[in-house]
């Protein structure tokens, strides 16, 4: 799916700049008001937020804990975990103290502690709405990991709960941080391209192993919503909509000794106002990682599109070249700073419900034999 750069260098080198630029700016308001919001969240450098990482997998271990390295608003504070040895280990690593691992049975004693301002849940996706109440009843700010449960019932229930609690709640989608995915923002939102009506991308990766990712209960479905969800993220930010309706099909499977309780892989076609249209597709079975929006004054590809760092951007125009923090860190921050500040996070219950929505439409479309299912309004 790469492309080759159609136009002269020197043309391509000038878009790059101003790209760049723009990026600068898009990103979190005017950089400085959000030096002024990282400055207030921290009242003044002088106490980041807590955050507790509830769930110390591969995704803690390998993103999470690391990107606290480059967090200006907020720092570990602890963990919740279902083995206090690994909890221990965490917390020489990261310097918090002992009494800041939890299990998730004790978690709610952490009511009233003020070390801790956020919890991170970062579990199966079966257990974020189990996870993200008790995280709201215990009076914590709550970043829940994608996709944020396995039905929009679920979710209703856990923006109702941190309603309830008045606490913030965002799902951890990092890529609304990246500096790429925010230049496909600003170009869909400026017409750069005219307006972008061919949409398409894939998200898949070769799954191998047995775990909760293929249990039903625990993943709430197959690649869907473990990584075709970042196609509908990036499909709805280019169209800058929500879906209105989709078809879908399932694949037949090619391993059904694996992929006895969840889909192997899908393809589906969302359909948005205006005549705007994205065909995507997730697979447990290949590896491609792309998203391509077209306008009728050119396009934008990125590939890989959805990884943690080395995203590439090609465009008709030529390449894109961004610096960037690590998504996570960025992401971490800006949910601080709403927390500080009272801003609202662009990544907050809604846009999570959102998605589970149009999941929802497209598991139902590929049981219904890929009939049009119209996305349920919230
Ligand atoms: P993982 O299997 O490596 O870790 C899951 C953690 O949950 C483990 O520490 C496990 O002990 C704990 N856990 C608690 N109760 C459990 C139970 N009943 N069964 C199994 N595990 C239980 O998974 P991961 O890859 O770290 O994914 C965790 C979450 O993070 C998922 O929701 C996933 O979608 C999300 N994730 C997001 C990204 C991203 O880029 N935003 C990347 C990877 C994973």
């Amino acid at each position: 799916m790469k492309n080759t750069p159609h136009e002269p260098t020197h043309s391509r080198r000038r878009f790059v700049r101003n790209m760049t630029l723009g990026a600068a700016f898009i990103g979190t308001g005017a950089a400085g008001s959000m030096a002024a919001e990282l400055a207030e969240a921290t009242r003044g450098g002088e106490r980041k937020l807590g955050v507790v990482l509830m769930g110390l997998g591969l995704y803690s271990r390998g993103e999470l804990g690391p990107g606290f390295k480059h967090t200006k608003a907020c720092r570990l504070a602890g963990v919740v975990t279902g083995s206090h040895a690994k909890g221990v280990k965490w917390s020489r690593k990261h310097g918090f103290p002992e009494r800041n691992i939890w299990s998730y049975q004790t978690m709610h004693e952490m009511a009233g502690n003020p070390d801790v301002d956020i919890v991170y849940v970062v579990t199966p996706n079966g257990l974020h709405a189990e996870h993200t109440i008790m995280a709201a009843q215990a009076g914590k700010h709550v970043i829940c990991e994608k996709p944020m449960a396995s039905t929009v019932a679920e979710s209703d229930a856990m923006i109702a709960a941190c309603r309830k609690a008045n606490v913030k709640l965002s799902i951890g989608y990092r890529l609304q941080f990246d500096p790429y995915h925010i230049e496909l923002d600003r170009i869909a939102r400026q017409k750069d391209f005219g307006t972008l009506t061919r949409l398409s991308g894939e998200h898949s990766w070769t799954f191998t192993e047995r775990a909760w990712r293929i249990e039903k209960t625990l993943s709430g479905g197959g690649p869907m919503m473990d990584v075709g969800i970042y196609v509908i993220q990036a499909a709805c930010r280019a169209a800058m909509a929500q879906p209105v309706a989709v078809t879908a099909r399932e694949l037949p499977k090619t391993r059904p000794e694996l992929f006895n309780e969840v889909e192997e892989a899908v393809e589906w076609t969302m359909e948005f106002p205006g005549g705007v249209s994205c065909h995507a597709s997730s697979s447990y079975s290949r590896n491609n990682n792309f998203f391509r929006a077209e306008g009728a004054k050119g396009w934008i590809e990125l590939n890989p599109a959805y990884a943690y760092r080395g995203i590439e951007v090609n465009t008709s125009r030529g390449p894109l070249s961004l610096d960037g923090v690590p998504q996570q860190a960025l992401q971490m921050d800006d949910f601080a700073a709403c927390v500080a500040t009272g801003r609202e996070t662009p990544v907050g219950g809604s846009m999570g419900r959102d998605h589970m929505a149009v999941i929802e439409a497209v598991y139902k479309s590929a049981a219904e034999g890929g009939r049009r299912v119209e996305v349920a309004k919230a």
